[in-house]
């Protein structure tokens, strides 16, 4: 199985999307469209660039001495379902890496996916309780639910207040999020600027 992911970008250090250093995956792709969204460059299924799962699951771990995870954002990951359940599949069983998630669906959403049978109508067809079930069992923590502007807050990770955590292992748990920043600007070494983070400051240019 070597799967394509269509992303928006990759980030090999950040300290703003999880505790301590991260690398970052924004995917590209996503048709939730949260009124206010933070990133809607990456909502565009046919914008960015692909890259094959094992190509990109070589880059994360070949920063294996100076990350201690990996957070996948968007866009929506869930979206592309296949590729990323092989990715964190892999990298699961391969590192010792954690591996935060982002999502737009609700968590009930979600739970309504789990409990169809593979036969019954899925009524999001790309995304079987399987494939769901393989993400859910190789990574630590799911933020999932829609933006919503009106509840924005911009700590511990949550855009907005309705959103949820998902805690699947004991690796962290909420206090691990309190030092995290809301927000960072890294200029990387090919000269990009990238901003970064829950709340991000909107520019103007
Ligand atoms: S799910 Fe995320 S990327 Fe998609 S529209 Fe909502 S905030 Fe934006």
């Amino acid at each position: 199985m070597n799967n394509d992911l269509k992303i928006h970008n990759f980030l090999p250090s950040s300290y703003a999307n999880g505790p301590g250093r991260r690398a970052v995956v924004w995917v590209q792709g996503c048709s939730l469209k949260c009124p206010g969204c933070y990133n809607p460059d990456t909502h565009n299924p046919e914008g960015g660039f692909t890259i094959s799962v094992s190509e990109l699951y070589n880059k994360i771990v070949s920063l294996k001495d100076s990350i201690e995870g990996i957070t996948i954002s968007g866009g929506e990951p869930l979206e592309q379902p296949e590729a990323l359940a092989e990715l964190v599949q892999k990298i699961r069983e391969t590192t010792n890496f954690s591996i935060i998630v982002f999502t737009g669906y609700e968590w009930n959403e979600l739970e309504n996916i789990l409990n169809y049978s593979e036969e019954k109508t899925n009524p999001k067809p790309t995304l079987t309780p399987n494939m769901l079930r393989k993400v859910i069992n190789s990574i630590d923590i799911l933020i999932a639910g829609r933006f919503d502007f009106k509840q924005k807050i911009g700590r511990h990770l949550l855009g907005s207040a309705n959103k949820t955590i998902r805690f699947f292992t004991n690796r962290y748990n909420l206090k691990d999020f309190d030092n995290v920043p809301e927000s960072e600007i890294v200029i990387t070494a090919d000269g990009k600027v990238v901003i970064s983070g829950i709340n991000p400051p909107r520019l103007k240019v």
